[in-house]
C-alpha cells in the first residue's frame, strides 16, 4: 500500500525514563504502527490458539509472530505465494513477525545437526532428510510475506560452554550476510539480525558490533531464555542493550513472563514473544498481576468474581471464576475464553508500562508491580539485582508494604541520572 520510498519499517522513541533504561517508541511498518514496548502473541500455525484475529484486534493486538518452520513444512512455499502471503492466508491486517525456523528445529527435532551450509533434519511428517539454510529461511520468510523476518542463526543451548559458543557466534555472524544477500523484498519486509554469543560478555560484544555494521532495521537479542540461570539472564539482556544502537528497536526471543517482561523493559528492551500466555491458557490458568490463577482448583467453584476485575477484556466482562472453573480443561471454548483474557493481560502490562515511561512514572510502576506480584514469596535476588543495576532499589521484603507507599519522586532526587548509557554488567 504504502510507497515504496517509505522503508518497511520505521522507528522513533518517543520518550525515556529518566532513572532506567526503558523507552517507548512507535515502530511504523508496512501493516500497522505498533506502539512499543510490545508483546507479539505467537500464532504458530497462522492461528492463535483459540482467538480468531478479529479477536485480536478487539484487543488492540498491533502484531503476532508466526512460526517459520511450522509454516514452511505446512503448507509450504507454494500455497503461502498463491494465498498472496500470510496476512492474506490468515486473515490479519496488521503486523507479523516471523523467526528464522533454526530455534524449532533445534528445539524439537533431536535429529538436527548443523554444519556451515546450514541445519541438517529429518521432516516430522514423511521423514525425509530436509536442510534448512539461511537462503531457504529466507525464501519461506519472503514467501510468508511477514513485515519482520529473522535472520537464521547457529542455535546453541543456553547452558553449552567452551569453543561452541564462540564457533555459532561467529557462524551467525556469517550466515546473516547469506540472509542479507538472499533477501528478495527488502522494500516490503525488514531483517533483523541475532545477538548470539551465550552467556560470556565478550562474545556477545563481538556480535552486537559485527550486526551493527550491516545495514539493518533493528536487532534480536537471542540465545536466552532457555534454562540459564536468572543472573546471567538479566546479565547478558543488559550487556546487550548496553551497546546496541539507540535509535532501532530491540527483540528478546522467547520472554513472557510477566516479572521479566517487567524488568527487560527496565533494561530497555522494546519487543518480547512467548507461547506462555496461550499455553498456560490451555491448562486451565489465567494470569494476574500476583500470578497465575489455577482455575480447575476447587476453591474458584463459588467464586462469583471475574478473573480479574480491572481487566476489560470480553471474558472478564462476562464471565465469572464459577463459570470459567466449570468449564475449565473440559470444554474448549475455555481455552479460547482464557487464551482471550490472558493475551488482554500481556498486552495491557506491556500498555501500562508504556503509559508510565511516557510520563516518566516508570520506577513507580516497577516498584508497585512487583509488590503484587510477589506478595507471598520474597522478591527474588535476581530480579532485585537487574532493578538495582538500572537505579530501582526495591525496599527489603518485611518493609515493603511500609516504605511503598513512598512515591516515586523521591527515589529520582537522592539518584539523579547515573550510568543510563553505561552497560551495568560490565561493572
Ligand atoms: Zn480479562
Amino acid at each position: 500500500m504504502s510507497p515504496r520510498s517509505i522503508p518497511p519499517l520505521t522507528y522513533k522513541v518517543v520518550a525515556e525514563c529518566s532513572v532506567t533504561k526503558a523507552r517507548a517508541g512507535l515502530m511504523t511498518l508496512r501493516h500497522s504502527e505498533v506502539n512499543t514496548p510490545v508483546f507479539m502473541p505467537v500464532g504458530t500455525q497462522g492461528t492463535l490458539k483459540g482467538i480468531l484475529p478479529d479477536q485480536l484486534i478487539e484487543l488492540n493486538c498491533q502484531i503476532l509472530l508466526g512460526n517459520t518452520y511450522h509454516l514452511g513444512l505446512r503448507p509450504g512455499i507454494e500455497t503461502l505465494k498463491l494465498a498472496g502471503g500470510l496476512h492474506k492466508f490468515m486473515g490479519w491486517p496488521r503486523a507479523i513477525l516471523t523467526d528464522s525456523g533454526g530455534f524449532q528445529m533445534v528445539s524439537l527435532l533431536q535429529l538436527a545437526e548443523i554444519d556451515e551450509h546450514g541445519v541438517n533434519f529429518r521432516s516430522p511428517f514423511d521423514n525425509s532428510q530436509c536442510m534448512l539454510t539461511p537462503e531457504h529461511s529466507i525464501q519461506i520468510q519472503n514467501a510468508i510475506g511477514a513485515d519482520i523476518m529473522m535472520q537464521l542463526d547457529d542455535v546453541v543451548k543456553t547452558t553449552t560452554t567452551g569453543p561452541r559458543v564462540e564457533e555459532a557466534m561467529e557462524r551467525t555472524i556469517r550466515w546473516v550476510d547469506r540472509c542479507i544477500e538472499a533477501h528478495a523484498r527488502d522494500d516490503d519486509q525488514s531483517l533483523f539480525p541475532i545477538v548470539q554469543g551465550g552467556l560470556e560478555v565478550p562474545l556477545r560484544q563481538r556480535c552486537v558490533s559485527a550486526l551493527m555494521e550491516r545495514q539493518v532495521r533493528g536487532f534480536a537479542v537471542g540465545g536466552l531464555s532457555g534454562g540459564e540461570s536468572k543472573h546471567d539472564f538479566w546479565r547478558m539482556v543488559d550487556v546487550c542493550t548496553g551497546y546496541l544502537p539507540r535509535d532501532k528497536p530491540r527483540y528478546l526471543m522467547g520472554v513472557g513472563f510477566a516479572a521479566d517482561l517487567v524488568v527487560c523493559v527496565a533494561l530497555g528492551i522494546d519487543m518480547f514473544d512467548c507461547v506462555f500466555p496461550t499455553r498456560t491458557a490451555r491448562f486451565g490458568c489465567a494470569l494476574v498481576d500476583s500470578g497465575q490463577l489455577n482455575l480447575k482448583q476447587p476453591k474458584y467453584k463459588m467464586d462469583m468474581e471475574p478473573i480479574d476485575k480491572d481487566c476489560d477484556c470480553s471474558t472478564c466482562k462476562r464471565y465469572t471464576r464459577s463459570y470459567l472453573h466449570h468449564i475449565a480443561t473440559n470444554e474448549s471454548v475455555s481455552c479460547s475464553l482464557l487464551s482471550i483474557h490472558n493475551v488482554a493481560y500481556q498486552l495491557r502490562l506491556m500498555r501500562i508500562m508504556r503509559e508510565a515511561i511516557q510520563k516518566d512514572e516508570f520506577p513507580h510502576f516497577v516498584r508497585e508491580f512487583m509488590k503484587r506480584h510477589f506478595q507471598s514469596d520474597p522478591i527474588p535476588a535476581w530480579i532485585r539485582e537487574a532493578l538495582a543495576a538500572v537505579n530501582i532499589q526495591l525496599p527489603a521484603d518485611q518493609e515493603k508494604k511500609d516504605e511503598l507507599e513512598e512515591a516515586p519522586k523521591a527515589e529520582r532526587k537522592q539518584e539523579p541520572t547515573k550510568s543510563m548509557t553505561q552497560p551495568a554488567a560490565t561493572s
